[in-house]
């Protein structure tokens, strides 16, 4: 720090009477800063990230009018300029997913979510890629049980984990997505057999755009920004994300939420006053 930069309790220091106010100021204009560092970061990323498929279009596009005269190499790129623009409709749906979910607040209007519905759900718009790649899809979840939030957005953190857990395990494999509770938490978990996260990475996975060496990746496909949805959406919700991983052997993911208090079993008991 340089003198044009004092310490905060310093600047608390200096006025006494008000010191609590200043501080809240000072914190203020911190959290500011922050905040404004992390949305020029998110915009910087976001401008790299869709340039990168643009100008891929871009090129194979030119590389098809050149190859006129060789329908296999117009074949070949054709395919890729398909799997360029399918990334860049993914990447700008879950832009719009994240700034979405950024503007609302879950729990302003909270409602009663059905935890077996939502496992439905997300489990369904993967069941494509499941199907053509022969992995099985368990879920278990006791009826009834229901999760106090908003439908739309933990239904999209869950199928953001299953997605992972299909794209990122062996054809023939098995995902097992079960949803379990305890007194006022409802836990899903979705466990894989697909190639794990090195433990030196799993710190980062849930970072904005942070992808595992994606050399190591079948496709090209994801973008990064599946975690930090899923991140977003527990915190937003009361409730966090864990992961336990083996690389080579598979992966578990935990997405706990505050469970409804009319959920399957009795709610637990009030304090009693005597
Ligand atoms: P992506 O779109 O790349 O899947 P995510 O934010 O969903 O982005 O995940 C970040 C990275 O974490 C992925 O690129 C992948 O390397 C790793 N990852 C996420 N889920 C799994 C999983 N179930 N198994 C192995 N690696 C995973």
């Amino acid at each position: 720090r340089g003198p044009g930069h004092p310490p905060r309790h310093v600047t608390a220091r200096v006025a006494p009477l008000g010191s609590q106010l200043v501080l809240a100021l000072v914190e203020d204009r911190t959290r500011e800063r922050r905040i404004e560092a992390v949305r020029r970061d998110f915009v910087a990323n976001v401008s790299h990230e869709l340039k990168t498929p643009v100008g891929a279009v871009r090129l194979l596009a030119e590389a098809v009018g050149d190859a006129s005269d060789d329908p296999e190499a117009v074949e070949r790129f054709a395919g890729r300029m398909i799997t360029e623009s399918e990334r860049l409709g993914t990447l700008v749906q879950q832009i719009i997913e994240l700034s979405r979910l950024q503007a609302d607040d879950p729990l302003e209007e909270p409602a009663d979510v059905d935890v077996a519905s939502v496992l439905h759900h997300a489990v369904d718009q993967t069941a494509i890629e499941a199907r053509a790649r022969d992995i099985t899809v368990v879920t278990q979840a006791e009826p009834g049980l229901q999760v106090v939030g908003n439908e739309e957005q933990v239904t999209v953190a869950v199928a953001n984990l299953v997605a992972n857990a299909v794209h990122y395990s062996p054809r023939g494999s098995s995902v097992l997505v079960a949803a379990r509770a305890d007194d006022d938490t409802v836990e899903v978990g979705v466990t894989d057999q697909g190639i794990g996260i090195p433990a030196g990475e799993i710190d980062r996975i849930f970072e904005r755009f942070y992808r595992v060496d994606p050399a190591r990746h079948r496709s090209t496909g994801g973008t990064g920004l599946g975690l930090s949805i899923v991140k977003h959406v527990a915190a937003t919700h009361g409730g966090d994300v864990r992961v336990w991983s083996v690389e080579g052997e598979g992966s578990t993911f935990t997405l706990s939420l505050p469970r409804a208090a009319t959920a399957g079993a009795p709610a637990p008991a009030p304090p009693h006053h005597v």
